[in-house]
């Protein structure tokens, strides 16, 4: 197939803002950054503090930091950056899904979802880019185009805003405790290992002890299957510490051309070859996300191809039946049909979790991020 690909890193840069952005630091780059911007040195647990309130506490500026001398919270204030996105609008589903759809400061919308786990904590769904420079056929975001990168605190600033609308949901309801976010995903907008390196800093921050805290175990990051990226993540201490996720979606590489056109330049059997170098452990599996499209990747003859390729591996198959979009030429297949497929490959041994779609009557499904979300 002759395709013409995109397949080198999105080069826009993040655009730079006046003062850096302490919502970006990690305490040791924090302590430096102070060091640097005061006329005499910084008490030793100045940074810590600084820390503690901007990702535990989430404060909105430096007024609030009560335990800062007032006239060092002034001075920040004229020093440094500590802008939010700005949250657009929060849809509901009937589910319990919600959307929320916030702005960065230039006006780029970007979505990430919250998915009610069965025992009051949350799964969210992290973007990592605006727009995507994939061209995955079924994914609406690819239909954007790439925009940028995310900065660091853009993509934990979605936690947070995420975590301050649970606060507020449980004021309003009365409820002793606010839900919790337990588990994150970066399957939201954009390819999360086309920028590398923000998601590791994001994962970075949010499983600090003296940040959100959220445990690199329950953090995934899914990938359409860049190959030296992937490569890069199993040499990564990154790899010991969150779960990789990968965007099979086809047994064959002539319809995983035509579905995911990145397999014209990394093929199956060079993306399953990379994955098999990300160090396993005992804890998690490698997951495999397969995206079931009538016709086309579903029959019987799939199944047994999938458990050629991957049945060697410790890994899981998350099935996930396609949720249609205007964007793509493809259908659902009818429920009898998934199960169908569901049942095959777990009668041939391998471990298959079907996700039913959440959230779909906001479009905050797998695929339908960006859809009216003024990008286009
Ligand atoms: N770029 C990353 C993460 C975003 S996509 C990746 O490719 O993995 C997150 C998941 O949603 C992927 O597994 C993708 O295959 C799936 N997906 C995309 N569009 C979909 C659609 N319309 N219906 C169902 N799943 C979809």
């Amino acid at each position: 197939m002759d395709q013409v690909v995109a397949i080198r890193p999105p080069a826009r840069g993040i655009p730079r803002a006046g003062a850096q952005n302490l919502r970006d630091l990690d305490p040791a780059d924090l302590a430096a950054w102070l060091a640097q911007h005061s006329p005499e040195p910084p008490p030793r647990h100045r940074a810590d503090q600084l820390f503690r309130w901007l990702h535990q506490r989430r404060a909105p500026d430096f007024a609030v930091m009560s335990d800062l001398p007032a006239g060092e919270r002034t001075r920040l204030t004229g020093l440094a950056s500590l802008a939010r996105l700005h949250l657009d609008a929060v849809l509901r589903s009937h589910d319990g899904t919600r959307k929320l759809r916030l702005r960065t400061a230039e006006g780029a919308a970007l979505e990430s979802v919250l998915i009610p786990n069965e025992d009051r904590g949350y799964t969210q769904c992290v973007s990592s880019q605006i727009g995507c420079a994939l061209t995955c056929r079924f994914c609406a975001t690819a239909s954007l185009g790439f925009q940028r990168n995310l900065a660091t605190w853009e993509i934990v600033d979605q936690v947070y805003q995420a975590q301050d609308l649970l606060e507020r949901e449980a004021i309003a309801e009365g409820a002793e405790y606010p839900g919790r976010i337990t588990n994150l995903v970066f399957m939201g907008m954009g390819e999360p290992l086309h920028n590398y390196n923000q998601v590791k800093r994001a994962v970075q921050l949010l499983t600090h002890a003296h940040g959100a805290a959220i445990a690199g175990r329950r953090i995934t990051i899914s990938s359409s299957g860049l190959v030296p990226a992937i490569e890069r993540f199993a040499r990564d201490e990154l790899a010991l510490e969150v779960g990789l996720a990968i965007s099979l979606n086809a047994t064959t590489d002539a319809v995983r051309d035509e579905v995911m056109p990145i397999n014209t330049r990394w093929n199956i059997a060079a993306l399953l070859a990379a994955v098999r170098l990300v160090p396993q452990h005992r804890r998690r599996f490698v997951t495999f996300e397969y995206v079931l499209l009538a016709d086309v990747n579903d029959s019987d003859a799939d199944a047994q191809r999938l458990l050629d390729l991957v049945g060697d591996m410790r890994c899981q198959v998350n099935v996930i039946p396609f949720n249609p979009h205007p964007h793509a030429p493809y259908r659902r297949p009818s429920s009898t049909r998934v199960q169908r497929f569901v049942h095959r490959c777990r009668a041939l041994g391998l471990l298959v979790y079907l996700r039913t779609p959440r959230g779909d009557d906001i479009g905050a499904a797998c695929g339908q991020l960006a859809l009216e979300s003024g990008n286009a």
